[in-house]
């Protein structure tokens, strides 16, 4: 038998959300744990500057708001765990959260797992990972000094990763598989300006070759139907987010993979809450996901006091 720990809250997640919840839980004296699989982080942690979270005028790099807002759980008293949830199961009025070689029993989860890179799916992608291959240009981008690189994708985050790059690499190609972007204005006008960022338009990468390390990427045109293969020491995939929910099985109710909650952060199973980045919602924000996560934690305090 498996060592049970048991709480009245554990919270599964250490992105924004998930640290998020935490302190509104532990300071609504709920006794809890908060766990992660390798600490806190989440995909905010890999952002290089958000500019749009309130009270930061001058931007803010994502780790180190992960850094505050780990810093800020730890002062209320938040207890961190390194574990990864396999399975949750009903057992009785509680949860059961079944993990490698611990379980741990609760009254109320809150799930903040958030969202992983989503693949390309093409041949080269998974054996040159970290050898030109790469989903987060804060992380990886140092490595490419003076080279040629692609960033693929339209949103946001490719835009984001561009301009990043576009101050350490010498060339940055962005490929998009449209003609017009899916980012922010105000971050396609940057990208636009800046004189080593060039578009690939309407095209996709169908191919990533290299023996040793990434040396040139194949794409296909959409409209032209033609092939061509750009010379690149560094792909940068930015195609967007999947949910981290394939361990729940058919618990929960979801959408496009993402969990249907109510405006009160319930789920479809009582006593499990949801927030942030997996959540089925309009807008995926670090802004977003702290709201949800206040939400969330306030919720779980009424449904654990109604059961005290
Ligand atoms: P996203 O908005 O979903 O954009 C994904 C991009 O990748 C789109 O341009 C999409 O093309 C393209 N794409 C998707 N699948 C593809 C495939 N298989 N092959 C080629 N291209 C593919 O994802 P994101 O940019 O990561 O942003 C996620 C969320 O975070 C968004 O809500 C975004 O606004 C937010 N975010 C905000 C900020 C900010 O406010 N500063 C920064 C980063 C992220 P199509 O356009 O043709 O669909």
């Amino acid at each position: 038998m498996p060592e049970v720990r048991e709480h009245e809250l554990v919270i599964v997640g250490g992105g924004a959300a998930g640290l998020t919840a935490g302190i509104y839980a532990v300071r609504y004296g709920l006794d809890l744990v908060l766990l992660t699989i390798g600490g806190p982080g989440g995909q905010t942690a890999t952002a290089t500057t958000i500019e749009n979270f309130p009270g930061f005028p001058e931007g803010i790099t994502g780790a180190e708001l992960i850094a505050r807002l780990t810093e800020q759980a730890e002062r209320f008293g938040v207890s961190f765990e390194s574990a990864e949830v396999e399975r949750i199961e009903r057992e009785g009025e509680r949860w059961r959260l079944c993990c490698d070689d611990l379980d741990y029993l609760c009254t109320a989860v809150i799930l903040a797992v958030g969202a992983s890179p989503r693949r390309l799916k093409i041949p080269g992608e998974r054996d040159l990972f970290g050898r030109g291959v790469s989903y987060c240009a804060t992380c990886d981008g140092f490595f490419y000094r003076d080279e040629t690189v692609a960033v693929i994708g339209g949103g946001n985050t490719a835009i984001e990763e561009a301009l990043y790059l576009s101050g350490i690499a010498e060339k940055v190609y962005v490929v998009h598989r449209r003609d017009e972007l899916r980012a922010d204005d105000i971050l396609a006008e940057r990208a636009f300006a800046a004189e080593n960022v060039q578009f690939v338009w309407d095209s996709v990468p169908t191919e990533i070759r290299g023996d040793h390390a990434v040396t040139s990427v194949v794409l296909h045109n959409n409209k032209t139907a033609e092939d061509s293969e750009l010379a690149v020491s560094g792909v940068f995939v930015a195609i967007g987010y999947e949910p981290n929910t394939g361990f729940l099985g058919d618990l929960l109710e979801l959408r496009d993979g993402f969990i249907v909650t109510d405006e009160r952060m319930r789920t479809s199973q009582p006593g499990v809450f949801a927030a942030g980045d997996v959540r089925d919602t309009p807008l995926r924000q670090v802004a977003t996901a702290v709201g949800d996560a206040a939400i969330a934690a306030d919720s779980a305090y009424h449904y654990i006091s109604e059961r005290r």
